[in-house]
Order: C-alpha cells, then sequence, then structure tokens
C-alpha cells in the first residue's frame, strides 16, 4: 500500500536546531577558525621584531598570561607567553608600537558576521536537512517518532488495489450488511446529505478475539476506496501525561486531511475505560479519552471522517463514548455459526495447496466454537503437517489432527503413562461419551483420543453438536452436567476411587450449575431473580454475585445438590450399560483412539 506524503515538522524544531547550532558553532568552532589566523612565536622572536620596528599594535593580556601583536601592516597577528620582563614596556614604546586593547577583533566586521552566524546556521540546516531525510527513509515513513514526541504513529494506507475487501471477510454477514451503509456514505456523502440524514462519527466493533473486527475495518476502506488510518488504544497511552492526548490530537488532525476517511482504533477499552472518581486513577488515560471525546465531538457531521473501534469488553468503556453522537452504532461481530467456519476455513484454504476431496463442512463441525484467527491457524497447521510428512498437498486428515492441535495442544511424544493410568484415562473418557449418549438430548461423539497433549489433557473428547444451538432448555444442561461428572463416574464405579483427572470436568459442572441458578431463573426456590451479573461476555463470561451473604449461602447449597444429582445420574447410567463400557474402555485402551462411527458400532451391537 502507499504511504500518503509526510506532514510538516512544525517550525519550532527548526529554530531549536539552529540555536544550538550556533552556540556549538561559537564555542568549537570560532577558536579554530580564529586560531588559524593566529601564529604563535617565541618570544625572542618578539623582541627581535620590537627592536626591528616591525611590531604593528600590541596588546598585554595579563590574564591570560600572553601577548598579542601584529606585524606593521596589522595583517598577521601573532601570539606570545608572556615573561617576567620590567622593560618591555619602554622597549614596545620606544618601538613605536600602538597599543591596542581589540587586535582579535580586528578582521572585517563582515567576515567576523559571516563566520559567527551565517556560516553556523548554513552548515547546520544542511546537516539537518540531510538526518531528516536520512531518518525518515530510514523510519519507513513520515509519520514515525523521529524528531516529534506526541505524534501519532497512525499507520496510514492509501486507495490500494490490493487491499482487503468483504468478500475476503468469510461468514458476517450480518456485521457486513451494517458496515455496507458506510462504504455506501464514503462513495457519495451528497446523497446523504440530500436528505440531511447524517452518517454515525463512530462505529463500535464488539465480539470475541479473532473474528475478523480488524479485517473487517480494513475491509471498509477497501470497499470505499478511502484512505486507512490504524492505532491501538494501547499506543495512545504512554509514560508522560498529556501525549496521549497529543497523540489523539494529531491523528484527527491528519485525518481531517485526508477526508474522507476511515480512523480504526483497536483495543479501544485501553483509553476508553470507565473512568473512575478514585484518587490516584490513570491520568493519562483519563486525559487521552477526555481528548478523543473532544475530538469526536469537534469534528462536523459528514465530515467524511468516520471512526470504526474494535473492543471485546464493551460492557467496561466508558458511557461518554457510547453516547449518542460518539460511538452510537454497535456492530457485532460474533464467533462464526457453522456455515461462517466452512467459508472461512474455504478462504483460508485456498492459500494453501489441498487436495480435491475435502470436506469442510465435516471439519467445520468438529471446530465448533473456533474464532476465525483459530480456523486460519488450523487450516495453516494442516499445511505445516503436511509438509512435515513430506507431502505436496493438505489432507482431510491434516486439518483433522489440526483441529486438535489448535484446540487440545501437540501431541506429548514422550508423556508414558502408566499401564493403570492409561487405564483409568479410557475409563474416564468412555464414561463422559456414554453418559452423553446415552441421554437423548447430548450429542454424540465425534472422536476420543487418550493420546496426551502438551496442553496437559490425558484423554480428549470432541463432542459434535449438528447445526446451531441458540437456546438450551433445563433438560439439556443437566444431561450436560450429567456428562461433565460421566468421567468421575466411571472412575468410582470401576476402580472404587477417584483421580485428580476430573478438576476440569468439576470447574465445567459447577459453572453450569451456578449460571442455571443465578442467571437462568432455573431453580424452583428463587424464580427469575438475577442473582449474577456477567462482567465480560466475550472473555470466558465470568460473573459476579449480586445478593446478600445468605441468598448466597443457598445458592451454594442448591449448586451441590444439582451435581450431586446429576453424578447420581451419571453412576446409574453407566452400571446398568457396564458392559458397554467395559468393551468401550478397552477398545479405547488397546487403540488410543476411537472414532464416533466405532462408538456407536460397539454401543449397539
Ligand atoms: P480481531 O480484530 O477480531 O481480533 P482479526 O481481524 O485481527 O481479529 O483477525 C485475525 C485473523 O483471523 C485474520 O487475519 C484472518 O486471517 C482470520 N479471520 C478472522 N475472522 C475471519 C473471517 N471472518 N474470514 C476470514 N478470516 C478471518
Ligand atoms: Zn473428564
Amino acid at each position: 500500500m502507499n504511504e500518503v506524503k509526510k506532514p510538516r515538522k512544525p517550525l519550532i524544531y527548526y529554530y531549536t536546531i539552529v540555536l544550538i547550532a550556533i552556540i556549538l558553532f561559537n564555542f568549537l568552532a570560532m577558536p579554530l577558525i580564529s586560531g588559524a589566523r593566529v601564529k604563535e612565536v617565541d618570544y625572542g622572536t618578539f623582541i627581535t621584531m620590537t627592536q626591528n620596528k616591525e611590531v604593528g599594535k600590541v596588546e598585554i593580556q595579563a590574564q591570560e598570561n600572553q601577548i598579542v601583536f601584529t606585524d606593521k601592516d596589522e595583517k598577521q597577528v601573532y601570539k606570545t607567553g608572556m615573561v617576567d620582563d620590567p622593560d618591555l614596556t619602554q622597549r614596545l614604546y620606544d618601538s613605536g608600537a600602538k597599543f591596542s586593547g581589540e587586535i582579535i577583533e580586528q578582521m572585517s566586521p563582515l567576515l567576523n558576521i559571516f563566520l559567527t552566524w551565517i556560516l553556523p546556521i548554513l552548515i547546520f540546516v544542511g546537516i539537518g536537512q540531510f538526518m531528516y531525510k536520512k531518518l525518515m527513509e530510514k523510519a519507513g515513513g513520515p509519520n514515525s517518532m523521529a524528531f516529534g514526541l506526541g505524534k501519532s504513529n497512525a499507520k496510514v494506507y492509501v486507495k490500494s488495489s490490493e487491499g482487503i475487501k468483504f468478500s475476503d471477510v468469510a461468514g458476517e454477514d450480518e456485521a457486513k450488511e451494517s458496515l455496507a451503509e458506510i462504504v455506501d456514505y464514503l462513495h457519495d456523502p451528497s446523497k446523504y446529505k440530500e436528505v440531511g440524514a447524517s452518517m454515525p462519527k463512530g462505529i463500535l466493533l464488539v465480539g470475541p478475539p479473532g473474528t475478523g473486527k480488524t479485517m473487517l475495518a480494513k475491509a471498509v476502506a477497501g470497499e470505499a476506496n478511502v484512505s486507512f488510518f490504524s492505532m491501538s488504544g494501547s499506543e495512545f497511552v504512554e509514560m508522560f501525561v498529556g501525549m496521549g492526548a497529543a497523540k489523539v490530537r494529531d491523528l484527527f488532525k491528519q485525518a481531517k486531511e485526508k477526508a474522507p476517511c476511515i480512523v480504526f482504533i483497536d483495543e479501544i477499552d485501553a483509553i476508553g475505560k470507565k473512568r473512575e472518581g478514585n484518587i490516584g486513577g490513570n491520568d493519562e488515560r483519563e486525559q487521552t479519552l477526555n481528548q478523543l471525546l473532544t475530538e469526536m465531538d469537534g469534528f462536523e457531521e459528514n465530515s467524511g471522517v468516520i471512526i470504526l473501534a474494535a473492543t471485546n469488553r464493551p460492557e467496561s468503556l466508558d458511557p461518554a463514548l457510547t453516547r449518542p453522537g460518539r460511538f452510537d452504532r454497535r456492530v457485532p461481530v460474533e464467533l462464526p455459526d457453522l456455515k461462517g467456519r466452512e467459508e472461512i476455513l474455504r478462504v483460508h484454504a485456498k492459500k494453501v495447496k489441498a487436495s480435491q476431496n475435502i470436506d469442510f463442512g465435516k471439519i467445520a463441525r468438529m471446530a465448533s466454537g473456533a474464532s476465525g484467527a483459530e480456523l486460519a491457524n488450523i487450516v495453516n497447521e494442516a499445511a505445516l503437517r503436511a509438509v512435515r510428512n513430506g507431502r505436496k498437498t493438505v489432507t482431510q486428515e491434516d486439518l483433522e489432527e489440526s483441529i486438535e492441535v489448535v484446540i487440545a495442544g501437540y501431541q506429548k511424544k514422550n508423556a508414558i503413562l502408566t499401564d493403570k493410568e492409561k487405564m483409568i484415562v479410557s475409563y474416564h473418557e468412555i464414561g463422559h461419551a456414554l453418559v452423553a449418549a446415552k441421554q437423548s438430548h447430548s450429542a454424540p461423539v465425534q472422536k476420543i483420543t487418550i493420546v496426551p497433549r502438551t496442553s496437559g489433557a490425558l484423554g480428549y473428547t470432541m463432542q459434535v453438536d449438528e447445526g446451531n444451538h441458540y437456546l438450551m432448555s433445563k433438560e439439556e444442561i443437566e444431561n450436560k452436567i450429567a456428562t461433565y461428572t460421566g468421567g468421575r463416574a466411571a472412575e468410582e464405579i470401576i476402580f472404587g476411587s477417584v483421580t485428580t483427572g476430573a478438576s476440569n470436568d468439576i470447574e465445567q459442572a459447577t459453572k453450569l450449575a451456578r449460571a442455571m441458578i443465578t442467571r437462568y431463573g432455573m431453580s424452583d426456590d428463587f424464580g427469575m431473580v438475577a442473582l449474577e451479573t456477567v462482567n465480560n461476555q466475550y472473555l470466558g463470561g465470568d460473573a459476579s454475585l449480586v445478593c446478600s451473604a445468605e441468598t448466597q449461602t443457598l445458592i451454594d447449597k442448591q449448586v451441590v445438590e444439582l451435581i450431586k444429582k446429576e453424578y447420581e445420574k451419571a453412576k446409574k447410567i453407566l452400571t446398568e450399560n457396564r458392559s458397554k463400557l467395559d468393551k468401550l474402555a478397552q477398545f479405547l485402551y488397546e487403540k488410543e483412539t476411537i472414532t464416533g462411527e466405532e462408538f456407536m458400532e460397539i454401543l449397539e451391537a
């Protein structure tokens, strides 16, 4: 992409440089230049010259302990050290020398001015220009921080032909639709002005990490064929108070010059967090935010500058930022659904050499819950695997294996499970799968492996839900909890003791059970009362309780009861199907991998 031409440096930079140059020159260079005109001689020569009446002017500089004198024509200046010589004055008088106090300054005043003032200016301006050019070339752009502090280093791109288009962003149809209007506006603002409609100044792209928010912003600029300024929120927050604000000012100045254009601020929560009234808050961040608010109010509607910002924690943004007139439009960029995942896989598979008969639908189904960035990573891992195995094309198997790599980590080559451990892990994983399969609502497993992963998981069950689920019924959640407890239940039934292997299951089951009671209103005692608020919808979704201590105690009790109930249910299912459990676990123990089909075959045999 092309770089935009450089912004001009403020004059103050030049003034400062010139001033420093003059001072340096006078201190260092002047003595050398004037020194060249002064010839140093010994005292004997001086005496001889006086005796021969060859001295024109003379000056005794007692402080510097030297005598400065000229020849008769006053062309050449001489200098000699002082010697204790009481007759000196008389002798000089006799020689007809003139006593003078300004020999050194005697050079032509014009030359003097030129040497002291004009020459250094010329030299240093020249050097300055040269260095500025060099630095700019090296820094790769005029917006770099070569001299300026508080300059925004927004990366600027213009009208590139190879820019990202909407077609490069797979899925995300709703987001694209709402952004298409912006593109249309940037193409022809007059259409909107005529009706008196004004575009929102700011649009907030919210969604989990890696869902293509940055890509979408770039695509808007690419489609509208306008400049694209991009900067991350964290880049504004500098060490020195006030610098972030200066950067914001500079960014908007540049943007207004380039209008129509898109300004993209990634991770806006870094500056846009709610301001708090406490003492010792982050001054720099608040100043930066205030400046951003001021700038957004400052430019007129329909000026052609549109600000896109991305965040994955919209709830932490300052309300001032999201009020009408600022970021008043919100475009959700969600995790892709099945169809979206398939499309994203296809887009990225085009960039690698993939074999013809790949079932992208199946891969997409296996990678449920993966973000666009993860899917891109899966395709890349598959390509790497193909290379590792000395093949020229990526196969279905590569893709399937790389899903596990991306989601569960690499296979751990030298992790050795003891026989007993391997047996326990087999039963544990089959326990999950069997409980899931026996409850009509649970999704069947896709594949179970007991190859240890670098992530620390000893076994890994890939569940597949066909299609998308937006609502979950109370029974489905209960069944899911039962499935989580299935692993531990199998261990207890078979070995009579339990292991640490269930820690993740316990966490998941507890989360679900708690959410049922505190957020989904699925307990008889509390009904539809919200007992928890979600803090980070897009980042794990941790919640905090909003109820009295007594209620908390009750909630805890109910969570324990619920999980106990489901654990008993899982144990019942497993004891009733004990022979299947043994058969399946034996199969997994021997083969280390069992697919969904193999599993169902044994179960239904
Ligand atoms: P975000 O800004 O939401 O964190 P990015 O836009 O930086 O995510 O996306 C990261 C990478 O993930 C992109 O470079 C791209 O390769 C891939 N990606 C994410 N979403 C999509 C998508 N919808 N279509 C194609 N690629 C995607
Ligand atoms: Zn488990």
